[in-house]
């Protein structure tokens, strides 16, 4: 049976991490993993990349790398001007650690007289409060970036001579505000948004896209990412399943002939839109 074609176009956040992507070869780390993994179990699939490499630094530059920043200190973060909410969201995970120290120097609260109960109470009421807001800014901060990025592919998507739909692949640098996030340590995936209304239609990719955190060491979170952009979710069992939570420190996904998919997930990836 002929295999089918899981069609990726490669971005960088800008032409920083695009030369240390170059350097660090993750893109080829993460193809070679995702390709032994589905070739590897006869699932049928193998990466489709695009643009076909070797390519020009030139073209290279001018199409495939979102910003014209450089740098090694250039992140998406920066160059999308939502620095305020990251500060905003820095002070408020800041704030809420201070009261959660407070409330440890109190102890138990049935141990404390009166006074010290409503203090107790108060400062929990704040750290719950704060967490809220974190909660309120990181959606916002999440939707304001991801219309970012599908008003910057909208353009250059509609401009690549690769006719086919293809899953965009970004890697970038992941903003230190959310590096507690397990979610985003390694990478994200935003679904298709085809039911948006026409006019936002006009002006953004409402495709499913891929971040990577250019850092990752992660070798499977190509492949991992690939099926959440099918409609994958995560699940627990069985241990070695692709799509499981807490794989990333587990050794024996380093080795793709460990790890499988469920037949409901190949399937989904069999019939993504990206696939042929
Ligand atoms: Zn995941």
């Amino acid at each position: 049976m002929a295999k089918k074609d899981i069609r990726v176009t490669f971005f960088y956040a800008d032409t920083g991490v695009w030369k240390q992507a170059k350097k660090s070869k993750i893109r080829q780390t993460l193809v070679q993993w995702a390709d032994g993994f589905y070739d590897g179990h006869n699932y049928g699939f193998r990466i489709d990349q695009f643009p076909i490499v070797p390519y020009s630094e030139k073209v290279y530059q001018k199409k495939f790398c979102l910003f014209k920043t450089s740098g090694p200190k250039a992140r998406i973060v920066d160059v999308v001007a939502l620095s305020d909410e990251i500060d905003e969201m820095k002070k408020t995970i800041k704030a809420r650690s201070a009261i959660s120290d407070q409330l440890k120097a109190l102890g138990p609260r049935e141990d404390l007289d009166a006074a010290g109960q409503s203090a107790w109470d108060d400062l929990h009421k704040k750290r719950d409060e704060l967490g809220a807001e974190w909660d309120r800014l990181s959606l916002i901060y999440d939707a304001e970036l991801e219309m970012q990025i599908r008003r910057l592919l909208h353009p250059i998507i509609g401009s690549l001579s690769s006719p086919k739909e293809r899953l965009p692949v970004i890697f970038c640098e992941f903003s230190a505000a959310f590096s507690s996030d397990q979610r985003s340590a390694h990478g994200v995936t935003y679904r298709s948004r085809r039911t948006w209304y026409p006019s936002a239609v006009l002006t953004m990719y409402t495709g499913a896209f891929v971040l990577i955190n250019k850092d990752s060491k992660s070798r499977f979170v190509l492949a991992h990412e690939i099926c959440h952009a099918a409609g994958c979710e995560h699940q627990d069992t069985p241990p070695n399943n692709l799509m499981r939570v807490g794989r990333e420190t587990d050794r024996s996904f380093n080795d793709p002939a460990n790890v499988m998919m469920t037949p409901d997930d190949l399937t989904r990836l069999g019939v993504a839109i990206f696939v042929a």
